[in-house]
C-alpha cells in the first residue's frame, strides 16, 4: 500500500531522547501532515470497520492522538487508557513496565462493559508492556479484544512475542 511508505516519510528520528542512547520515533511529525495523519486512520478505519469494534481504547499520551479520531471514523465508543489520577471518576489499573521505568494505566469503571469488541490503539509498541497491560486491564473487565493497533513497531524488541502469550495479534504499518 502506497500509503505506508508516505506515513513511513514523516516520522522524525531524534537520537538520545527522552535519555542517551535512545532513538526516540517522533509522530508530531507526521502529525504536521494531515495527508499522512490521515492515511494513518483511515488504514486503521478499513481494517476495524467490519470488526463489531464497540470501544477503542487509546494510551496516553500519542494513542489518544490516533484513537480518538478513528472512533468517531468507526462510530463507537472512546476510552482513554490515562497515567495514574488523572481520570477524576472510580477507576481500575494495571501496573507495567515500560522501556524506560515502571508506570500504571487506569479506566473509569464502567466504560469498558463485559463482553465489549475492544481496539487497544498506540503509536508504537517497544517491548510490548504498555499494550499487554492494557490486555489485562480489558480482561479484568470481562472484554473481547479484537487486536492491538500501532503505527510503528520496534521489531528488534519482540513485543509482538509478548502480545501473542496473551492471545493478541497485532497491527502495524512501519517497522
Ligand atoms: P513498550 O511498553 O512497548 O516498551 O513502549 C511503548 C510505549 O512507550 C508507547 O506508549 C509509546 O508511546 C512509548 N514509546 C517508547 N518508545 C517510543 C519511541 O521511540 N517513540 C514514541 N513515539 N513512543 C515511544
Amino acid at each position: 500500500d502506497p500509503r505506508l511508505s508516505v506515513i513511513r516519510g514523516t516520522i522524525r528520528e531524534v537520537p538520545n531522547f527522552p535519555k542517551d542512547g535512545i532513538l526516540f520515533q517522533d509522530i508530531t511529525t507526521t502529525l504536521l501532515d494531515p495527508v499522512a495523519f490521515g492515511h494513518c486512520i483511515e488504514l486503521l478505519y478499513e481494517r476495524y470497520r467490519d470488526k463489531g469494534v464497540d470501544v477503542v481504547a487509546g494510551f496516553e499520551a500519542r494513542g489518544l492522538i490516533f484513537g480518538a479520531p478513528l472512533s468517531l471514523r468507526l462510530k463507537c465508543a472512546f476510552v482513554p487508557l490515562r497515567k495514574p489520577k488523572k481520570l477524576p471518576g472510580e477507576t481500575i489499573g494495571e501496573a507495567y513496565d515500560l522501556e524506560y521505568g515502571s508506570d500504571r494505566i487506569e479506566m473509569h469503571v464502567g466504560h469498558v462493559k463485559e463482553g465489549d469488541r475492544v481496539l487497544l490503539v498506540d503509536d508504537l509498541i517497544a517491548t510490548g508492556g504498555t499494550m499487554v497491560a492494557g490486555i489485562k486491564l480489558m480482561k479484568k473487565v470481562k472484554a473481547e479484544i479484537v487486536e492491538a493497533a500501532c503505527i510503528l513497531e520496534l521489531p528488534l524488541l519482540k513485543g509482538k512475542d509478548k502480545l501473542v502469550e496473551h492471545d493478541v495479534s497485532l497491527y502495524t504499518m512501519v517497522e
